[in-house]
């Protein structure tokens, strides 16, 4: 620990859930600033701890050559040395590829970093590729995917999920059957993966007329389901421009959901892998 008691009342964080974002991105692929900025602005802020996570797929980013992955990792681990006052974690935000949970990056180079986060994206067969017309085969898929992701050995987290709200159909969270949101919570609590709440879920629901209060609300318990069933939680910004740190609106709804400190991850407490 490393709260001394001065710490403890100059810094107006230690209140939150967590002082944490551990999904960021930077110009490694689409975000606009440089890692080095990401850990400046950290500093700043006074974060305990975040975690770069650029994409990673084919053609992009860390993931273009063994040499980008190489570069990628060396980048951040400059911006984070001779430095502890920020825990600065080497991560990426994988996409999942299809309704079996294949993931876009392999055991050899996910075991060189100590953070892996995947998304449901525009790469995903199943569900936002080929889009199922029937809403209810849709929402079965994307919990079959993510049932699967959740047999990956290292994946730590899942980046947002039931991002589903811009697709059509779409799926908002409360059309979700809650028996399969509880066999989803308890195979992630089962294998410990960390259900990422960002703070700009809105985004991934702008086209699909709900209102925002109304989003927050349907969260807040598909949240709250997750918790009961024993899952681990973290907050983000996903920033991709100048939002590091951002979590309110994630601390809003993880605290609506009872989630409590315990619920957390401790982004100090991560290790190095083997
Ligand atoms: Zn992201």
């Amino acid at each position: 620990m490393h709260a001394q008691d001065d710490a403890m009342t100059t810094n107006p964080w230690t209140h939150a859930l967590a002082n944490h974002d551990l999904h960021t991105h930077t110009s490694w692929s689409d975000g606009r600033h440089p890692v080095s900025l990401l850990v400046q602005e950290a500093r700043a802020y006074e974060l305990d701890a975040i975690a770069i996570t650029d994409h990673y797929f084919p053609g992009m980013g860390p993931a273009e050559s063994d040499e980008a992955f190489d570069r990628y990792l060396t980048e951040i681990d400059a911006a984070r040395s001779g430095q502890d006052d920020v825990r600065v974690l080497q991560g990426i935000e994988a996409t999942v590829l299809d309704v079996t949970g294949r993931i876009s990056i392999d055991a050899a180079h996910a075991e060189r970093l100590e953070w892996v986060l995947c998304d449901l994206g525009s790469r995903s067969e199943g569900t936002f590729l080929n889009t199922p017309a029937d809403k209810g085969v849709y929402m079965e898929n994307v919990v079959r995917t993510y049932l699967g992701l959740c047999d990956v050995p290292y994946l730590n987290a899942i980046a947002h999920p039931f991002n589903t709200g811009n697709t059509v159909p779409s799926a908002l969270p409360a059309e979700y059957p809650g028996h399969l949101l509880r066999e989803l919570a308890q195979k992630m609590a089962e294998r410990d993966i960390v259900f990422d709440v960002i703070n700009s879920t809105m985004y991934w629901f702008k086209d699909s007329g709900i209102a925002p209060r109304a989003l927050t609300a349907q969260y807040v318990e598909v949240v709250r389901l997750f918790a009961g069933e024993g899952v681990r939680f973290q907050m983000s910004s996903d920033d991709h421009r100048t939002g590091l740190g951002n979590t309110r609106w994630a601390e809003l709804v993880l605290r609506r959901a009872g989630v409590t400190r315990g619920q957390m991850v401790d982004a100090l407490r991560i290790g190095k892998r083997r």
